[in-house]
């Protein structure tokens, strides 16, 4: 018999693999600041904790408005779970928390901890009671690391936000048409993701039509939508805390000869980024397959950002789906090209941007199984084109 595990054991699990990334540092607790790191670690979905991990337990530090609602649940769920009240202040509550706890080497979150932060809790650990102190040591992608691979309950929450999305996306795409604004659109758009199950958007929607549809991160504004234009639309939900993302292009009225063949291009490379998304793949692999077949059309150029990014708590998390970077300062090697590995969710969105004609970009959600890929979201990926009907 399959029992499937509870949120309790998963907790556990995460606890357990981010304890081996203490122990390989040497670590004898981890401060973490970063809110998606919180909630991974303890259930805790708030705007505002600290979470300290140690050997034996894992102290949620959160203020007043909190304290019901986290002994309510997640005090019944996270194992070896021990709730701190802020007093006064939070990092003053931290430095508390990590001097009772006589840690020597502390480990903290080097890239969500502000420098000036970090300078008062040094200093502050620094001086402990009877010549004790702690230092505090940068880590890098210490949680991260283990919220790469998802796990029962993070692609059930993501199998059920693709599906939310597919239903969405669908109505979303009917409603078009040629005469609204861009941001009317938007508006619609936002609203038909909250009365479809989504908690919110996972980031701003973005409807670009025409010549602003070659941008590939234009902001939807007082355009309104007319004939011979494509229109980018790219928008994603949040659901149980995970994000999904897709994008579709339109086309108003009939499109012309030199916009099908755009969109058949990065239809193709979207299709063998599809085809390349498996284990034992890298990331690069799959920018690759992309890349190669908008190159093979003659539009390498106009293809300007990576073939797509993680999914999970954040809307962009890693993996970063890119070309792979030799040696850039101030980029982790881990982080240059990381292999597919069961249980990884990425987008796969190539696009191609031409000033004077436009833009098409499509993007679906896929996680990479044991031994393939299964798509999270299903909507139709033919050029769908909004009819100007005369009334
Ligand atoms: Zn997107
Ligand atoms: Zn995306």
């Amino acid at each position: 018999m399959i029992t499937t595990p509870s949120l309790s054991d998963l907790l556990g699990v995460r606890h357990a693999r981010v304890r081996d990334g203490l122990t390989a540092d040497h670590l004898d607790a981890l401060v973490v600041t970063h809110l998606p790191n919180v909630r991974y670690l303890s259930g805790f979905a708030g705007s505002a904790a600290i979470v300290v991990l140690d050997r034996h337990e894992l102290v949620l530090i959160t203020d007043g408005r909190y304290l019901t609602e986290v002994q309510e649940t997640i005090a019944g769920i996270c194992p070896a779970f021990r709730l701190v009240k802020v007093d006064p202040a939070y990092d003053a509550t931290l430095i508390r928390v990590l001097k009772q706890g006589g840690y020597e080497r502390v480990g903290f979150e080097g890239a969500h901890l502000p420098f000036n932060r970090y300078q008062t809790l040094s200093v502050a650990l620094a001086e402990g009671p009877d010549g004790a102190h702690s230092r505090l040591v940068p880590t890098e992608r210490l949680v991260e690391a283990v919220r790469l691979r998802k796990d029962e309950i993070e692609r059930a929450a993501l199998r059920q936000a693709g599906r939310l999305l597919d239903d969405a996306a669908v109505a979303i795409l009917a409603a078009l048409k040629p005469g609204q604004r861009e941001r009317d659109i938007a508006a619609d758009i936002d609203w038909r993701l909250k009365m479809g199950g989504f908690e919110r958007t996972a980031f701003d929607t973005i409807v670009a039509s025409g010549p602003n549809s070659a941008l590939p991160h234009a902001r939807p504004g007082k355009r309104v939508l007319r004939t011979g234009d494509l229109v980018v639309l790219d928008f994603g939900g949040v659901y149980d805390g995970y994000c999904v993302d897709l994008t579709r292009t339109a086309c108003v009225g009939e499109p012309s000869s030199e916009v099908r063949r755009l969109y058949q291009a990065v239809r193709d490379a979207h299709a063998a980024a599809l085809a390349a998304v498996r284990p034992g793949a890298t990331a690069s692999t799959v920018d690759a397959a992309a890349r190669q077949t908008l190159v093979a059309y003659g539009l390498g150029e106009a293809f300007s950002h990576a073939t797509g990014h993680g999914l999970g708590l954040e809307v962009h998390e890693e993996p970063r789906v890119g070309p792979a970077r030799a040696d850039v300062p101030g980029v982790p090697p881990a982080a240059r090209d990381e292999p597919l590995i069961d249980g990884i969710v990425i987008t796969v969105e190539p696009g191609a941007y031409v000033p004077g004609l436009g833009g098409v970009r499509i993007e679906d959600d896929v996680l990479v199984t044991g031994d393939g890929a299964e798509l999270l979201t299903h909507v139709p990926l033919e050029l769908l084109v909004v009819e100007h009907n005369e009334r």
